[in-house]
């Protein structure tokens, strides 16, 4: 995002350099002038006394000798208040954004720990905003370099011009602007009344149309003089990550944030470690055809920690792709499940692939190895993405879906229904089943219309040749109603929760009869 520098200009340090080489000989000229002016004026006193003529010419030498001195001075005076300034402009940028011209991050630190407020009634604390500006980077990539400026510089003028000449604004990220003022009444009402979020959800008009920024605010309030600048500003971007995981758009500081940071990043340490010492487990839930018959498991993974007792995959998975582990994980996914089909021949396994794995170059070539290090075949396996993945898909995501499929693995679509579901998109994407998601299930025997949807989604399916499934079936008369309204296979509670692959092994083994009652339990 950052502007490039224009081509052929040489760079800044050179162009400085440069500059004050000139000034430094032009300075030193003048010098030796002036010197040389001093030695004239004491040759000529010394022998003015002993020549009449020289005597008589004194006082017009004198007179020219003054005013080349005063030009010289003059010179000298100018050479170094241009170097002063030019030594305060280098200073000036070097706190600047380039393409904001606000505070960079280093300045709006700088900024806030010289900060002193103008009247004493002042109430003796600040408030720092982080404003974290959503879909920054999709717009750079749509609209171009200079749109993304426009925007950036619009977002900003919008802060300033909204908290006026005592605050300070500035660019401390790409994508994060951010304010301090002090933490007036007026200041607190305008942010508690979303005024500050609404301003900046307006539409940007830009030469491409326009577009909206969702931005979301954290706020701390500090004491002033503030003593730890660097340490309030980290504890507003806490407070911004509070209010962009809760959605709710704006979150204050409060201690409990810290001790979450903390918490995630020694989380973090031991995932890594867990993932290096081999101590993740796969188990596996059972899926079933409308006869009851068993013809698949999902892999879903399991972080038993020795202290902190089962992190759900819902804490960890998402910790470790921020973490930057995700391409880890789901090969360690791979790798155990590719392992554990051995045990059950004829059976299929899905298993869930981040989006992360599906936009990584590598992940085709990562499939290939661990299929040949295994001697597994790819039909036996499916591969679970959700609807995300589909919406954004790029040219990698989706070579790599196709060739996935070429391959022999079949894919399935996650909780189909939560998302941004458009039954339409389906037909375009290389997709061989959906998993409607439990949501649509719970309330089936609930809800007059739930099953209407069931219906629907199993209609448009056989029509597109897709198959079915439904997840998070917890009660029989759920299951019952599933298969009144066309949608045959299954998994959930019901039919078996995740479990170990010696218990997968067992209920394959198991007589039919058996498993049939114990569901029906
Ligand atoms: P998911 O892919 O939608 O997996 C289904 C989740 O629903 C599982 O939760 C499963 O235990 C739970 N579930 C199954 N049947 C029922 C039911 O009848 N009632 C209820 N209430 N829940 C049911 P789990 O194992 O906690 O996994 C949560 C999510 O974590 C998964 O959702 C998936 O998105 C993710 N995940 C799990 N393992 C992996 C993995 O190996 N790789 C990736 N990328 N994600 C994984
Ligand atoms: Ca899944
Ligand atoms: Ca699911």
């Amino acid at each position: 995002m950052k502007r490039p520098a224009s081509p052929g200009a040489p760079p800044e340090h050179a162009r400085t350099g440069a500059r004050s080489l000139v000034e430094h000989t032009t300075s030193a000229l003048t010098a030796v002038a002036l010197l040389t002016l001093v030695f004239i004026v004491g040759f000529l006193v010394t022998h003015a006394a002993s020549s009449p003529a020289l005597a008589s010419a004194m006082p017009a030498i004198y007179a020219g000798l003054i005013a080349s001195s005063l030009v010289l001075v003059r010179k000298w005076k100018q050479d170094w208040n241009a170097r002063r300034a030019g030594q305060a402009g280098a200073a000036h940028m070097a706190f600047r954004d380039p393409v904001t011209q606000l505070l960079n991050a280093e300045g709006f630190a700088d900024a806030l720990a010289r900060y002193a407020p103008k009247n004493d009634d002042a109430e003796g604390s600040l408030a720092i905003l982080c404003v974290s500006l959503g879909r920054l980077k999709d717009i750079y990539d749509r609209l171009g370099e200079s749109c993304g400026d426009e925007v950036l510089r619009d977002l900003g003028a919008r802060l300033v011009s909204a908290f006026g000449d005592d605050a300070s604004v500035g660019r401390i990220g790409e994508d994060m602007l951010a304010v301090f003022h002090p933490a007036s009444s007026g200041i607190k009402l305008a942010l508690v009344g979303g005024q500050i979020n609404r301003l900046m959800d307006l539409p940007v008009a830009t030469p491409g149309g326009d577009v909206i920024v969702p931005s979301a605010i954290g706020v701390n309030f500090v004491d002033m003089p503030v003593t730890a600048p660097r340490d309030a500003i980290r504890q507003a971007r806490l407070a911004n990550s509070a209010a962009r995981a809760s959605g709710s758009g704006l979150a204050f500081f409060e201690a409990s944030l810290d001790h979450a940071q903390r918490l995630q990043m020694d989380l973090e340490i031991e995932l890594r470690q867990a993932l290096q010492a081999g101590e993740l487990q796969m188990v596996y839930q059972p899926q079933i055809n409308e006869t009851g018959a068993t013809i698949g498991v999902e892999a879903l993974m399991r972080w038993p920690h020795p202290t902190r007792g089962q992190v759900p995959p819902a804490v960890f998975v998402p910790m470790a792709e921020a973490a930057g582990l995700g391409e880890a994980l789901g090969r360690y996914a791979m790798d155990r499940s590719f392992a554990d089909s051995a045990l059950w021949p004829g059976l299929k396994i899905a298993i869930n692939v981040s989006p992360i794995q599906l936009r990584s170059p590598t992940f085709i070539a990562t499939v290939k190895t661990l299929l040949a290090q295994h001697g597994v075949k790819a039909n036996t396996f499916e591969f679970e993405i959700t609807e995300g993945v589909l919406l954004e898909a790029d040219t990698v995501v989706l070579g790599n879906l196709e060739q996935l499929r070429r391959m022999g693995f079949q894919i399935a679509l996650d909780d189909f229904g939560t998302g941004y579901s458009s039954l339409s998109y389906l037909g375009r994407f290389p997709i061989d089943k959906i998993k409607i998601d439990r949501a649509f299930v719970t309330p089936l025997g609930l809800r007059s219309d739930a099953s209407s949807i069931i219906r629907a989604i199993s209609d448009l399916s056989e029509a597109i040749g897709v198959k079915v499934l439904a997840e998070g079936v917890e009660t029989r008369s759920q299951l019952d109603i599933l298969r009144a309204e066309g949608c045959n296979q299954a998994q959930g509670y019901l039919i078996g929760r995740p479990m170990q692959p010696g218990q997968i092994t067992d209920l394959i083994n198991a007589p039919a009869s058996d498993i049939d009652s114990a569901r029906a339990a």
